[in-house]
């Protein structure tokens, strides 16, 4: 079995928005253990859709479209699969009555046009469209299974998750359970990681380990398949364990955890509020943490001390130690995290200063960075950091770098 996703849209060929409905469709669909052999683009117009659908009758035997599915005149997806497959559109009196609803809700006159989305191919099953109008479809027509689905986002994704799933089981008699897990690490470079568990990942059929690395984080995905879900998770967590063993230190997270959510959470577990002082990153910490629902119970707040000016003024960083040291060093960095925890009555200090690039400062190399982090309480302690990249990359990841040491202590 395989299959093919044909986005419509003009929108998508002239480069507005980028396909994303695709890259989901395709990781949904890896999930359910179907194979996507082809991603088509094709723009609003009936012909050039055609075309596309008929070339994918030929080498495909699901056939999943997005976008199209509304009341405007470009959208004709279900027009031309109609007329494709010589069925009629025939009103769903569900969806007819959901979308009345919507305008009696909203205290919009509903417009003839709007009745058109509540078209859908006769035979077809519906797909309940719960955050939006336009219903998606489903059907089998001569062995090959089509599925119309929106084109926004917000409405596609649950729907497929909801219905169009459940209908592909239903379908193809996936029975199979896909579980699937995503461990990320931090600190340790994709080769590092990978040779490290050469030998799991050689002996992998089931779980499959599959890494990825990106924005300074490398990350495994853990893919399961069984019958029973619960002895798919006992896979995982087998597999899981091994490599653990070997690079747990490096592991902060699972699937769509972040480190900074991860700080945020570990912070608040403690009852601990933090303050930092950020030269190199220029508030770039402070601004990730707070972006976070809940940051209020943990940041007390931080000073942007880029120059020395500010370095000694604000911060107290005596002219002699940034004259002997340098502002880029162990004692600054030091000073920076006390004394910006002590202004702030915080719980912790945490400081970074360094070259972001792309010239040198005081003789040192892009990429040299130390992070001070003081606790109430104890002594200091400073990291030093060798990083290489551009200079964003430099600056997000000193960011990063910051929260994987606090989850450290
Ligand atoms: P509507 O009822 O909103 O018109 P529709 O099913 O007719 O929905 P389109 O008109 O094709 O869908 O697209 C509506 C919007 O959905 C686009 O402007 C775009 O923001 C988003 N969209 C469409 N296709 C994709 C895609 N392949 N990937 C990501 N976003 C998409
Ligand atoms: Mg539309």
């Amino acid at each position: 079995m395989n299959a093919e996703i044909i986005a419509v849209g003009s929108e998508l060929l002239l480069g507005q928005i980028a396909n994303t409905n695709a890259q989901f469709l395709s990781q949904q669909l890896a999930m359910l253990g179907i194979n996507v052999y082809f991603h088509t683009v094709v723009g609003d117009n009936a012909g050039r859709l055609e075309q596309a659908v008929k070339t994918a009758q030929t080498r495909a035997n699901l056939i999943i479209f997005t976008g199209g599915l509304g009341p405007t005149k470009d959208d004709l997806t279900k027009e031309t699969i109609a007329r494709l497959l010589g069925r009629r559109l025939v009103i769903d009196e569900e969806a007819l009555r959901a979308i009345e609803a919507y305008f009696a809700r909203t205290n919009r006159p509903m417009t003839e046009n709007n009745k058109k989305q509540a078209l859908v191919l006769e035979g077809s099953t519906v797909l309940k469209n719960e955050h939006g109008m336009a219903p998606g479809m489903a059907l089998v027509a001569d062995g090959i299974t089509y599925m119309l689905l929106p084109g926004p986002p917000k409405e596609m994704r649950p729907m497929f998750k909801k219905y169009g799933n459940a209908f592909l089981r239903r379908t193809f008699s996936l029975s199979e359970r896909i579980e699937s897990r995503v461990l990320r690490f931090f600190g340790i470079g994709e080769s590092a990681l990978e040779t490290a568990i050469a030998d799991l990942i050689d002996a992998q059929s089931n779980p499959t380990i599959a890494p990825l690395a990106g924005d300074g984080e490398v990350t495994l995905r853990l893919t399961a398949k069984h019958q029973d879900e619960a002895e798919a998770k006992r896979l995982l967590d087998e597999v899981e364990s091994a490599i653990l063993a070997r690079v747990g230190r490096h592991c902060y997270g699972y699937n769509d955890e972040t480190l900074f959510t991860k700080t945020l959470e570990r912070l608040k577990e403690r009852g601990w509020t933090i303050a930092s002082a950020e030269s190199l990153t220029g508030g770039l910490f402070l601004e990730q943490l707070t972006a976070l629902p809940g940051a209020s119970q943990v940041v007390q707040g931080g000073v942007v001390c880029y120059t020395n000016g500010v370095k000694e003024q604000v911060l107290g960083i005596p002219r002699t130690l940034l004259e002997a040291e340098g502002a880029v060093s162990e004692p600054c960095a030091r000073l920076l995290a006390e004394n910006v925890r002590a202004m702030c009555d915080a719980d912790i200090g945490i400081s970074f200063t360094g070259v972001a690039g792309p010239d040198p400062l005081e003789g040192h190399p892009p990429g040299t960075v130390y992070i001070g982090i003081a606790v109430r309480g104890r002594d200091a302690t400073v990291h030093r950091l060798t990083l290489s990249g551009t200079r964003d990359a430099i600056r997000i990841r000193t960011a990063k770098y910051g929260c994987f040491f606090l989850l450290e202590m």
